[in-house]
Order: C-alpha cells, then sequence, then structure tokens
C-alpha cells in the first residue's frame, strides 16, 4: 500500500481500479505520402464518417445542451468544405494525417479571426480533428475513455466538453494531474459531487486497473489498499450516505446561532434543484454566464426576464445578484475589447463596468424592474472591487437606479485591508475567496503549475477575511462568502468563527456543509479560527483547526 497526495475536492471516498484518459494526440508529422493518393483519399473519408457517426451517437445519448454541441461536432465532421480542404492537400503529397490536422487547423484560425460565437467553436474543431487522427492511427479517441464498469478516471485535466458527457454511473472518482480547487474539475467534481482529488503529480504513474481509495477528504490517493483500508473506507461511505439523507434544516450550528446556507447559481434553471436541496435563498447569482456566448450588450428587456424567472423561484427569500464579471476566465466580448497581457490583472468587474456605464446602468436598471415585479429580497453586489471608493461609486449607481441593497465581492486584497471604510458605504460584502487567494498569493487559479498556492486555508487568505468579518460586526453589515472556500465543510466552520455571516455554495455541498456546522458550537467555531490563524502554511492551519475538539 501507498500514499500520494493532492488536493482533495469535497468530501467524498470511493474505490475502484483506475482508467487513464489518453494524452492528446502528438501533431502529424511532415512526411512524405506512402499509399496512393485515392486510397488514402478513402482512408479519411472512412475515418471521418466514423467519427461524425460516433459523435452523432453520443449527441443522442447526452441530450441536453451537450447534445447540440456534439451534433455540431458531428456536421464538422462531415463538413464539405473541409474535406475539400483535406483531398487538396493529400493531392499535394501530404499524408492523410497531416492533411487533416493542417485543413482543420485552417479552418480553425479562420473561425478564431471571425470571432465572438464562431471563435468559441474553435476548440470544438480542434476536438474533431483529434477524433480522426486517432481513428487513422488506430488508437483510442482522446477524451474520458469509455467502459463497462465503474471505474476511476485519470486524467491531466478535464476540458468542459470532456466533462459534458461524464457518465456518473461509472466515473467513480477524479483524479487530475493539473488543476487546483477552484479548477473546472474541481467545479464539475463538486457540483456533481463526485469525490475528486485534483493537483497529484503522481497520477500519471497509477496503471489502469490498477485499485485505489480516492479520499477527497484528506487529498489522498490509497494505491493497492489493504482489507483495513477498505474496512475503513466503507465505513466513511456509509457514514457520508447518512450524512446526505440527513433531514434538511435551515443551516445552524450546534448551539442554534444560525447561520443561512444559499446557494451558487449561473442560470435561472438551477434554482429548483437548490431548492430542494435546501437552498435558504442564494448568495451568488453569475450574470455573466447568461451572456457568455453574445457579441451585443443584452438589451434590458432579455436580462429583466431572466432575473425575474430567478427571482421568482425564491418568494420571500433573499437574492444575491452580481453585475456581470466580465473579464480574464470569463470574457464577454462587448465588455472586454482590448487585448490584455495579463487579463486576471487588467479591466474587469466592476472596472469593466465603470468604463462602459451604460451597459451597468441597463442591467441595475432590469434588476430594479424584476425586483419590483416579484417578492424576493433581493441584494445586487458588484465583483473585483478594489477599495471603499469603488464600492460608494456601485453603492451610489446601484440605489439611483432603484436597488433596496447593494454591497461590494471582497476579491482583491486591498478591499479587506480597507475593510472598515468599506463596510461604512456598503450594504453587505461577499467574500469571493477563489479570487481573494489567487490574488493574495499571486497564483493565476486556472494554472495547475501553482495551483498549491490556490489554497484558500492559506492564514495569509484567513487573515483577510478575518479583517472582513471584525470590519462587518463593528458596522453592524453582514459578510457572507460565496467561493469555493464556502462548499469545504471543516473551512465552513473556520470561516464562520473568522465572523462570516452566510455560506454560500454550489447546491450539492450544502448537506455536508450543513452536517458540519450542525456538530459544532460558535465557540468551537471561534477556536478552530484562532488556531487557523496562528499558523504559517495552509496544511499547518488545516491541521490546527482539526486539532480543536
Ligand atoms: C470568487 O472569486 O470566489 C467568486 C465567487 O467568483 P468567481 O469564481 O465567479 O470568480
Ligand atoms: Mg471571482
Amino acid at each position: 500500500m501507498t500514499q500520494i497526495q493532492g488536493i482533495g475536492v469535497g468530501r467524498g471516498i470511493a474505490t475502484g481500479p483506475v482508467l487513464t484518459m489518453p494524452e492528446p494526440l502528438s501533431e502529424p508529422v511532415v512526411a512524405p505520402r506512402t499509399r496512393d493518393a485515392a486510397d488514402e483519399k478513402q482512408l479519411v473519408l472512412d475515418a471521418l464518417h466514423a467519427v461524425a457517426a460516433d459523435l452523432a451517437e453520443r449527441a443522442k445519448l447526452a441530450g441536453g445542451d451537450a447534445q447540440a454541441v456534439l451534433e455540431a461536432q458531428a456536421m464538422m465532421a462531415q463538413d464539405p468544405g473541409l474535406i475539400e480542404g483535406v483531398d487538396e492537400r493529400i493531392d499535394e503529397g501530404s499524408t492523410g494525417e497531416r492533411a487533416v490536422f493542417d485543413a482543420f487547423e485552417a479552418y480553425r484560425e479562420m473561425l478564431v479571426g471571425l470571432g465572438g460565437y464562431m471563435a468559441e467553436r474553435a476548440a470544438d474543431l480542434s476536438d474533431v480533428s483529434q477524433r480522426i487522427v486517432a481513428h487513422l492511427r488506430g488508437v483510442p479517441a482522446p477524451g474520458v475513455p469509455e467502459s463497462d464498469t465503474p471505474f476511476i478516471l485519470v486524467a491531466r485535466d478535464l476540458a468542459p466538453a470532456d466533462t459534458a458527457l461524464l457518465d456518473l454511473e461509472r466515473v467513480l472518482a477524479l483524479v487530475t494531474v493539473e488543476g487546483g480547487p477552484t479548477s473546472h474539475t474541481a467545479i464539475l467534481a463538486r457540483s456533481r459531487s463526485i469525490p475528486a482529488v485534483v493537483g497529484v503529480e503522481s497520477a500519471g504513474s497509477l496503471s489502469d486497473g490498477t485499485v485505489v481509495i480516492v479520499d477527497a477528504a484528506s487529498g489522498t490517493i490509497t494505491v493497492e489498499p489493504t482489507a483495513a483500508d477498505l474496512d475503513a473506507a466503507e465505513t466513511r461511505t456509509a457514514e457520508l450516505q447518512k450524512i446526505a439523507s440527513a433531514p434538511i434544516t435551515d443551516g445552524a450550528l450546534a448551539d442554534g446561532h444560525a447561520v443561512p446556507l444559499l446557494a451558487n447559481l449561473g442560470k435561472p434553471s438551477e434554482a429548483k434543484a437548490a431548492v430542494e436541496l435546501g437552498a435558504e435563498g442564494v448568495g451568488l447569482f453569475r450574470t455573466e454566464f447568461l451572456f457568455l456566448g453574445s457579441t451585443s450588450a443584452p438589451t434590458v428587456a432579455q436580462q429583466r426576464e431572466a432575473y425575474t424567472e430567478l427571482l421568482s423561484a425564491f418568494p420571500g427569500k433573499k437574492v444575491v445578484v452580481r453585475a456581470l464579471d466580465a473579464g480574464s476566465d470569463k470574457p464577454l466580448a462587448f465588455l472586454n475589447d482590448a487585448e490584455e497581457e495579463n487579463p486576471a490583472l487588467g479591466l474587469r468587474g466592476l472596472r469593466a463596468l465603470r468604463a462602459k456605464e451604460d451597459i451597468l446602468r441597463e442591467q441595475l436598471t432590469a434588476l430594479a424592474e424584476a425586483q419590483a415585479a416579484t417578492s424576493a429580497d433581493l441584494w445586487v453586489m458588484a465583483p473585483m472591487v478594489a477599495d471603499a471608493e469603488e464600492a460608494e461609486y456601485f453603492v451610489s449607481l446601484a440605489k439611483e437606479l432603484g436597488i433596496r441593497v447593494a454591497g461590494v465581492m471582497a476579491e482583491v486584497p486591498s478591499l479587506a485591508l480597507m475593510a472598515p471604510e468599506v463596510t461604512a458605504v456598503s450594504d453587505f460584502v461577499s467574500i469571493g475567496t477563489n479570487d481573494l487567494t489567487q490574488y493574495t498569493l499571486a497564483a493565476d487559479r486556472l494554472l495547475g503549475s501553482v495551483a498549491n498556492y490556490q489554497d484558500p486555508w492559506h492564514p495569509a487568505v484567513l487573515r483577510l477575511i478575518k479583517l472582513l468579518g471584525d470590519a462587518g460586526r463593528a458596522a453592524g453589515k453582514p459578510v457572507g462568502v460565496c467561493g469555493e472556500a464556502a462548499a469545504d465543510p471543516a473551512l465552513a466552520v473556520v470561516l464562520v468563527g473568522l465572523g462570516v455571516t452566510t455560506l454560500s455554495m454550489t447546491p450539492a455541498a450544502l448537506a455536508d456543509v450543513r452536517a458540519e456546522l450542525a456538530r459544532t458550537t460558535l465557540e468551537q467555531a471561534t477556536a478552530r479560527a484562532a488556531a487557523a490563524l496562528r499558523t504559517s502554511t495552509a496544511a499547518a492551519a488545516r491541521s490546527a483547526a482539526a486539532s480543536v475538539d
């Protein structure tokens, strides 16, 4: 038995055999063709048909949003213009593989040049090209491997396209070499309750069929477990099942101290499932997700309709909506038009909205109209706010346009350092621990090589949260957390101990966090927070908090 360590996502545990996702294919070499042109063209045509048929079949199985993406990919594989491009290159002496690679690449560049929606299809085209080349080589297509029996998926990282089809009956857990706790894989794993350990450098050495235990709570992978390890894993699984089926109550500590548990949502259609899982409202509605594909700003009417649908799902409940957070990992063509060397440090969030104030005014107007049309308690907040001056700008504009409660997200360390001034002008603060961690540790949250820095347990992050909690308490203003940190049950307790008043998370995490809060008193939460604050590394903070009874 050996153990390898990574960053755990969630609290789940799973046991099963490893199945590795194939590495992306190497680029086909430029070499003279050995078969005659007609034979080569026929081989390519057969591969194109086979890939198109496979994608069409997957589309049928997938349903929903994924179906349209896969159907479009099936059509790409049979696009006459592309086939012509491949044939021309074969006539010029190219191998079939290279001709496919070059023809798709030329088409891809053209799509990127068109920008907007077409540019977003470029990655889908590369995936089709890889599938055809794999077919010609007789190797497995890139993407999630297929198996009739359940398995633990080991991959370098997962692309959104890989995850669209992830079969939860088969995939017991995810282990990735790259990715941090806020990577796409981690967010997906949390939202679908799949145990995951990310950032496991040596995961590539696990061979297919090896039995492992993936324990997300400790971030460990036990290779070839002993009978005692297997028994312990089974006991934990039973405990977790008990938590998942426990009655739904409002979030509260063991001594009755209320900690409302809210949901992070990206679409109004996600509201129903959140309510069923016991969300007491919404703590973060990411409005930019509604408009990621748009090249022009959405109209007031379009926005009013979406916001009214959302608010109607929460009568009398709190719903915190975030103004468009465009830029960096979520660019919106109509807000981010400049080329930037470091977009995470650029004109993003409130900065981009302030530069195009008409768009912000329209969004706030649409929100105020939805507020008037429903009985939900709408709160509106701005993303990426740097200081009290920016907070005041946003809050006063929101009030001018009829928003009753307006606040800011704490994602930039400068805002936390100015917490007393900020809470003086803002109705509330919501801490976005994903970005707050990225900026405090100066580590790109999307970059696998620095994933180990993206850890909200770092005492530097906890100390900033304490500044916000203290300032909120002194000013009598609520301070919530809506980053991924709120979904980590042990950290959720520490956050409450630091003065956080509400926790917002992916709905799938609500049961675990609710259970952990229910077995901890405020006195214990405060003691755990104090112990974590005294440490100097994330790992030490975790164990210091865990060692307080
Ligand atoms: C955050 O930064 O923690 C946050 C909640 O916002 P997002 O993940 O959308 O950047
Ligand atoms: Mg953020």
